[in-house]
C-alpha cells in the first residue's frame, strides 16, 4: 500500500506522513514547487524531514501551469493578500492525483488541520477543494481525520481511522506532543513560506500584473530589490545589500537590462527594456541615489555593457514617489 503526500516541509504535512507511515503504508513525500516559496533554499531541511519520518522525497515544478490556471483568476479569489489559497490547494491535489496515478498508489495525504487558516482551512473550503480537485474520497487529512467523513482508506481498512488525530483549531499542543513522542528535530514553525501571503509581495504583483504581462522568468526578480515603478513602461529593480545584489546578477530575464555602476561601489539594478531614454534618465538618477555620491558631480552606469552618465537626486526623499516598496 503507498500513499502521495502533499508535502510542505513544514511540521503538519511530517507529522502527517509518519502517522500513516506507522500504519505500515509507504509514502511518497511530493513537494509542489509554484515558484512562489519562500527565498530560503529548503531542499536540504525537506530532506531532513522525510528522511526522520521515513518518506521518499520528490520535487514537481508546476510554475508554468500555476500561473495559467490559478494565480491570475482564481475561481474562489484570494486570501488576504495575493494568496488564492483554496484554488492553489486545489491545484495541488489535482497534481497529487496525477502522480498517484503514475505511481500505482491508492490515496493522498495532506497535513491540514481543520480550521487551522480562516480562509483556506474550514470544513467548507476543505469540501471545495476536494470537489474541485476530484479528490473526494481519496484525500485523508491524518491531522484532523477523526473529525472529518471517513475517506476511501479508511472505509478500506487500509488505515485505522483510531490511530489517526482529530485536531481541530489554531492551537499547536497536539503537534508538540506528537513531535515529542516522535523525536523529530529541526522542524519549521508553521506559516510563512509563501510569498502570496506577503502584504509587501503582493504589492509588486500588482504592479506587475498592471503594467506587463507576467511570466515564469519573471518570478525570480519578484523575490529581491526594492522595486521601483518610473512610467509604464518602466520598472526598476535595485539590490538593498550585497546578498539581493548576488541573486539580482544570476537573473536571465531578457525583458530587462542588466545595471551596474562603473568607478564607484553600487548596487546591482535591472530596468524593463521598454524604458524609454528619459525613463532611463532616471533610472539612474535613483540608483546613484544609493550609492555615496554627490549630486553635483557625474557618474557612469553600464546598461548591459553600454555605458551612461548621470548625476543623484539631492536626497533620497525624491525617490519615494516611484517605489513600489
Ligand atoms: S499559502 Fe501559498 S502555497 Fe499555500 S495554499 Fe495559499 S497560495 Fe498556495
Amino acid at each position: 500500500m503507498k500513499a502521495i503526500a502533499l508535502f510542505s516541509g513544514g511540521l503538519d504535512s511530517t507529522l502527517a506522513m509518519k502517522l500513516i507511515i506507522d500504519q505500515g503504508i509507504e509514502v511518497l513525500a511530493v513537494n509542489i514547487s509554484t515558484g512562489f516559496g519562500s527565498t530560503k533554499d529548503r531542499l536540504e531541511h525537506m530532506k531532513s524531514m522525510c528522511e526522520q519520518v521515513g518518506a521518499e522525497l520528490k520535487i514537481v515544478d508546476i510554475q508554468n501551469e500555476y500561473l495559467q490556471d490559478v494565480l491570475f483568476d482564481p475561481k474562489h479569489g484570494y486570501g488576504k493578500n495575493f494568496n488564492p489559497c483554496i484554488d492553489c490547494h486545489a491545484k495541488m491535489f489535482a497534481v497529487a492525483k496525477r502522480i498517484m496515478k503514475d505511481e500505482g498508489a491508492s490515496f493522498l495525504i495532506s497535513g491540514e488541520v481543520m480550521g487551522q487558516r480562516p480562509m483556506s482551512q474550514n470544513k467548507d473550503a476543505l469540501q471545495t477543494v476536494l470537489d474541485e480537485s476530484n479528490c473526494d474520497g481519496l484525500l485523508l487529512r491524518p491531522l484532523s481525520a477523526k473529525m472529518l467523513t471517513p475517506t476511501i482508506a479508511e472505509q478500506n481498512g487500509w488505515v485505522n481511522r483510531d490511530k489517526l488525530e482529530g485536531i481541530v483549531g489554531r492551537s499547536r499542543d497536539r503537534q508538540l506532543e506528537l513531535v515529542q513522542e516522535i523525536g523529530l528535530e529541526n522542524f519549521e514553525s508553521p506559516g510563512g513560506g509563501c510569498l502570496l501571503t506577503d502584504e509587501n509581495f503582493a504589492k509588486k504583483m500588482l504592479d506587475i500584473v498592471k503594467y506587463d504581462t507576467f511570466e515564469v522568468r519573471d518570478i525570480p526578480l519578484m523575490k529581491y530589490g526594492r522595486h521601483l515603478r518610473i512610467s509604464e513602461q518602466a520598472k526598476l529593480v535595485v539590490g538593498r545589500n550585497k546578498e539581493e545584489n548576488g541573486h539580482l546578477q544570476m537573473i536571465d530575464n531578457e525583458k530587462y537590462y542588466h545595471i551596474r555602476t562603473l568607478g564607484i561601489a553600487g548596487p546591482h539594478a535591472m530596468l524593463t527594456k521598454t524604458a524609454t531614454p528619459q525613463d532611463k534618465e532616471m533610472a539612474t538618477k535613483i540608483i546613484l541615489t544609493y550609492c555615496k555620491t554627490s549630486p553635483d558631480q557625474l557618474y557612469t552606469l553600464a546598461y548591459d555593457g553600454v555605458e551612461v552618465q548621470g548625476s543623484p537626486f539631492i536626497s533620497r526623499e525624491e525617490i519615494k514617489p516611484y517605489s513600489i516598496l
